[in-house]
């Protein structure tokens, strides 16, 4: 059997400095908003170069806060992709703001930049590019268009921990980028978190008030704020993991280079592919594919996992078809019908790899 992500043996690694770690936390009973979250917040910080670090609750948690402490509110417009996990519009609707989705390019799966101003109108507030499947967006021009029209940009970073562009990493360019720490992301805990990260002080103040009651003093609440704040315990963890992520992504990225030199002039088979920007960080393994199904039969046979990101881009799902029943996404909705994500995970062997190869070669269909 092989797994899409295999949690197990990233935990093997590094059990014993966790559950040292898991055991002072108990010991000491610091549990909110304690030592090792101010600690991961820094380290987090430092790594991926972003003046502060804010940690939240989740990911969703992370795009609803950034937004609120961007000035989101009701009637505002918020460019961004339909080819996305559901918690990017989410996070927009929270505010009583509306997702206006522009297409994709067919090949990085990435919000086409040619295809934002045009959408651009009296209420449009920001832009929320999402680095997908960890693929950071083309930031410069997109930033341009921000710049020129004022609006806010809010990086969709759930994905793409580690990822850079031009020597600097997803989640510095906008006014805000958002991760999400679910165990299966690139760095994930072992439960729900979130972190936001800023180049701005007001907004990280914004940002430390609004995750915790809205409170700068304990008991003293300037807004209506939420309680969405990491654990102790999850802060541990990432601590952990926070110090091989370097590893863990160069992991991802050699199981992906060794699936694509033997994917590549397979007949029916469209592998990712990298833009030559920036350091793509693999959070998924997508390939396009005419003959999905016969594909997805014949892996399950073999005790292959793969699975389908995304089977409905955002427009066409039920809580969005009607509002955007004339609103033709044609290249997010074929991409849709083609993908196919495999395997990959750091200690994905390459033999592994070649083992799923071989499937899908014998079922391409040419
Ligand atoms: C995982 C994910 C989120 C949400 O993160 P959670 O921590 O699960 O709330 C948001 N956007 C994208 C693109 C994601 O992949």
């Amino acid at each position: 059997m092989i797994p899409m992500v295999d949690l197990k043996a990233q935990y093997r690694q590094i059990k014993v400095e966790v559950e040292q770690g898991l055991q002072q936390v108990l010991e000491e009973a610091h549990f909110i908003l304690g030592p090792n979250v101010q600690a991961f917040e820094q380290e987090a910080a430092e790594y991926l170069g972003a003046k502060h670090a804010i940690s939240c609750a989740s990911g969703t948690d992370a795009l609803h806060l950034a937004l609120a402490a961007a000035g989101i509110k009701a009637g505002d417009e918020v460019i961004t992709s339909p080819f996305t996990f559901i918690a990017t519009a989410e996070a927009i609707c929270y505010l009583g703001a509306k997702p206006v989705f522009v297409d994709i390019d067919p090949h990085t799966f990435n919000i086409d930049i040619e295809q934002i101003e045009p959408a651009i109108t009296a209420n449009t507030r920001a832009i929320l590019p999402v680095h997908l499947f960890g693929q950071p967006v083309n930031m410069e021009p997109l930033l341009a268009i921000a710049q020129k029209h004022r609006l806010k940009v809010i990086e969709d970073c759930a994905q793409s921990f580690g990822a850079e562009i031009g020597g600097r990493r997803t989640g510095t360019f906008g006014d805000a980028g958002c991760f999400s720490f679910f165990p299966s992301k690139n760095l994930g805990c072992f439960g729900d978190g979130g972190m936001i990260t800023t180049q701005s002080d007001e907004m990280a103040g914004k940002l430390r008030v609004l995750r915790n009651h809205g409170s700068k003093q304990r008991y003293h609440h300037s807004v209506i704020g939420y309680n969405s704040r990491l654990d102790e315990m999850q802060a541990v963890i990432l601590r952990a993991k926070l110090k091989r992520i370097t590893a863990y992504n160069e992991g991802r990225r050699a199981a992906a280079h060794i699936y694509t030199r033997q994917l590549s002039g397979v007949p029916g088979i469209t592998p990712p592919r990298e833009d030559g920007r920036g350091t793509h960080v693999y959070h998924q393994y997508t390939l396009l594919t005419d003959n999905r199904d016969t594909i997805m039969q014949a892996l399950g046979d073999a005790q292959i996992s793969c699975a389908i990101y995304y089977p409905i881009p955002l427009h066409r799902q039920e809580v969005f078809a009607q509002q955007y029943r004339d609103v033709p996404l044609p290249v997010s909705e074929s991409v849709a019908e083609r993908c196919l994500s495999l395997p990959i995970y750091p200690e994905l062997e390459s033999e592994q790899i070649h083992t799923i190869v071989d499937v899908i070669k014998t079922h391409a269909p040419g």
